[in-house]
């Protein structure tokens, strides 16, 4: 029985964690011994100017690190990438070849710099005829290669040979430029010292741990990543008594490990807890910068999964694993930082330093307004449209907390009078220099918001758990880019005219917490009254999918990815219609899983129960004659109940099978997706109704399946 294997431990690692991390990336510090300088200088210049590394240099770097690669036990490499679907791709090569027959080992820089995953299929979105122009993916010398599991990584770019963007990371990396440009402006008006910003992100990992041979024996599992049948478990997690409990011991050793092969990787990883459902469990990096950020996050996934494999254990890192319980988020930590030190969304000592930090909450918060429901969108996927608005997950309309003192400082100078009369100017420096020091502190926390102000950076909360975090952050770069540029600009424009700057600050300020006002919620983000006070006040709220996707399509959204430089026109329609397509695909498995569900597994099951209990009404019969009736009026019943079960179960299959193959008849996708949204869906949730519905009445003996209170407690 799963519930007795016994822990196991791998990696006994001796010595503090400082002795090994990061022994497994080539870092910079590493790299400096392994080239010449003007090797290693090309790089720096690359990750400086994004310009290309000629050839000369690329065969040194290369040649570089298959050295230390192979001292490390890798025999071969891969461009690693993150394509549209959201996950990560691979190829391995092996370095070996062949010199006059003897073999040796080459990496060339051409290799190095660029990699063809063949003709293979990734989505596209018709950005990439596959007999024509392949795409390619080429090292991103941003981030550092590493070595996992006998292979060097080189992290990658994946573009068209037109130099158009197939995969999540280019437009994250666009969007970094443009509120690089656009922040570090605004900056300026406070700082002359500054010449830069950096974005910093911090992402917590929420995911499901269940035992691996449980997990083969649900085909759900295997195929969808979640269950799509399933009775909720008399106890789950009612008591809160899993939230921060103890680890058991089987997941300690499990997390032990994975977090050893992690700070190999030179992943920070700093907090590990129990989450608010069974078995679920949390993991956080110290923030870094955000390239860095998500390619860990990235690789913390894989590195993980593999990890669990010697553990037996599977890890699920889809948003709603199982039905009544919480799901999984990707909580993304966001803040900017200057290169001089300062976190810009930090409240300071000084009253100017507390007005740059207004500027920029003022910029954020417009931004998030004005792109409420692009921004939502941003986060949705099929996986997650199971989580979001459901138990205890952030709801699917976009709001704002800011927290009491903070509002409070809004609200005085939202009613200041006119901050033109010298007097209200005085007043309100002063009411800003009145700012405490902001620290986070768990009262003030609310857990109901989809965007939260904590302290000292916002929590993105309603980014999906099995998510690329990228997908999220270049929506919310570009569209805090685009509040910044129109600030600077405002704040130009008043002190050109002659008004003091701090004066104009406060005025733009003033502009933009007006405009937001909107999207600023300090109640329960989870009740009815706040949906419909969120309509009225022009927020859209997500209620379906595949029609919020085409928040992309929206002219103010093109508007505003074409003026960031973040997308093309062309890649906005190239990326919907993957995730248009991606949706269907998905949903399309899950239909089918769960039509051979009930037909292989939960008819099967209900009707031998039904034939146990028949021969034994008719045992009864023999026995006792029509005294039977009495006897067996329980059996009876039940034979009944399931009986219509199995025939709803099998019309509602049928009814099912019909949706789906309307819905493929329709040519077009966005038909095609809003009608596997709607009209597939429905047919699944009355499926699963009635397979649930068996799942109370058929001896537990014969259920085929692993139930919610196997798969959900050790
Ligand atoms: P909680 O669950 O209380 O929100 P965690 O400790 O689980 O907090 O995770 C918080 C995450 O936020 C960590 O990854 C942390 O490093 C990150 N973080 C802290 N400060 C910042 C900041 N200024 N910018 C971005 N991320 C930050
Ligand atoms: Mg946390």
């Amino acid at each position: 029985m799963a519930s007795s294997r016994n822990p196991k431990r791998h990696y006994v690692e001796n010595g503090p964690i400082s002795t090994y991390f990061g022994q497994n990336v080539f870092a910079l510090e590493t790299m400096r011994k392994y080239m010449s300088d003007a090797a290693f200088r090309s790089i720096l210049e690359a990750r400086k100017t994004g310009n290309k590394i000629d050839r000369k240099m690329a065969d040194e770097i290369a040649s570089a690190m298959k050295s230390w690669a192979i001292e490390r036990g890798a025999t071969h490499y891969t461009h690693l990438f993150q394509p549209l679907t959201g996950s990560t791709a691979e190829k391995h090569e092996a370095f070996i070849s062949l010199k006059d027959g003897d073999p040796m080992e080459r990496f060339k820089g051409s290799a190095l710099v660029q990699q063809e995953p063949d003709a293979s299929s990734f989505p596209n979105g018709g950005l990439r005829n596959t007999f024509e122009a392949r795409g390619y993916s080429a090292w991103d010398p941003n981030s550092p290669a590493f070595v996992l599991d006998g292979t060097l990584c080189i992290p990658s770019v994946f573009v068209s040979y037109t130099g158009e963007a197939l995969d999540m990371k280019v437009p994250n990396l666009r969007s970094i430029q443009a509120l690089d440009a656009a922040a570090t402006a605004v900056a300026r008006l406070f700082d002359p010292q500054v010449t830069g910003i950096t974005v910093n992100v911090g992402l917590e990992q929420e995911y499901f741990l269940v035992d691996e041979a449980l997990y083969n024996a649900r085909p759900d599992l295997q195929l969808c990543s979640r269950t799509v049948i399933g009775h909720t478990s008399a106890k789950d997690q009612q008591l809160s008594d899993h939230y921060f409990g103890a680890i058991p011991s089987r997941v300690a050793l499990f997390m032990k490990d994975f977090e050893t092969e992690a700070y190999k990787l030179g992943i920070p990883l700093q907090t590990r807890h129990n989450e608010v459902a069974p078995n679920q469990f949390e993991c956080a990096p110290v923030f870094s910068e955000i390239t860095t950020a998500i390619d860990q996050n990235m690789l913390l996934m894989i590195v993980m999964q593999k990890v669990a494999e010697k553990h037996q254990l599977k890890v699920l890192f889809h948003e709603k694993p199982f039905q009544g319980v919480n799901g999984s988020g990707k909580h993304c930590n966001w803040s900017m930082s200057t290169n001089t030190g300062v976190n810009l969304l930090s409240p300071g000592k000084t009253p100017m330093k507390n007005l740059q930090f207004l500027a920029f909450y003022a910029s954020v918060v417009r931004a998030v307004c004005r792109h409420d429901y692009l921004l939502m969108a941003s986060v949705c996927s099929l996986n997650n449209s199971y989580r979001l608005g459901g138990h205890e997950a952030p709801p699917a309309v976009m709001s704002v907390f800011s927290g009491s003192t903070l509002s409070k400082v809004f609200d005085a100078i939202l009613r200041m009078e006119d901050v033109s009369e010298p007097g209200e100017v005085r007043r309100s420096i002063d009411l800003v220099s009145s700012i405490p020091e902001i620290i986070p502190d768990n009262t003030d926390r609310n857990r109901t918001s989809p965007f939260a102000f904590t302290g000292n950076r916002f929590e993105f909360r309603a980014v999906g758990s099995s998510a690329n975090a990228a997908g999220a952050t270049f929506v919310l770069n570009a569209a805090v880019a685009e509040s910044l540029k129109l600030f600077r600009s405002r704040v130009d424009a008043l002190t050109g005219k002659g008004e003091e700057l701090d004066k104009a600050l406060l005025t733009v300020i003033r502009e933009f917490l007006e405009e937001a006002r909107p999207v600023m919620f300090e109640g329960n983000g989870y009740s009815d009254e706040w949906l419909e006070e969120a309509r009225r006040r022009g927020l859209t709220p997500v209620t379906n999918v595949p029609v919020a996707f085409q928040a992309f399509r929206k002219p103010e959204s093109v508007q505003l990815f074409t003026e960031t430089g973040v997308l093309s026109p062309n890649e906005i329609e190239a990326r919907v219609e993957v995730q248009e397509e991606t949706y269907v695909k998905k949903l399309q498995i899950e239909a089918r899983v769960i039509g051979d569900i009930c037909l292989n597994h939960v008819i099967p099951a209900a009707v031998n129960y039904q034939d146990i209990l028949m021969r034994s009404i008719q045992g009864s019969k023999d026995i006792f004659g029509e005294e039977f009736k009495d006897l067996c009026k329980a059996d009876i019943e039940t034979y009944r109940k399931i009986a219509g079960s199995i025939n709803a179960l099998s019309e509602d299959t049928q009814a099912l099978v019909e949706a789906r193959k309307k819905a493929n008849r329709m040519a077009d996708m966005t038909r095609r997706a809003l009608s596997y949204s709607t009209e597939v869906m429905e047919k699944m949730v009355r499926v699963r109704e009635s397979a649930d519905n068996l799942e109370m009445l058929v001896d537990d003996a014969l259920w085929p399946l692993p139930k919610y209170r196997e798969l959900l407690f050790f």
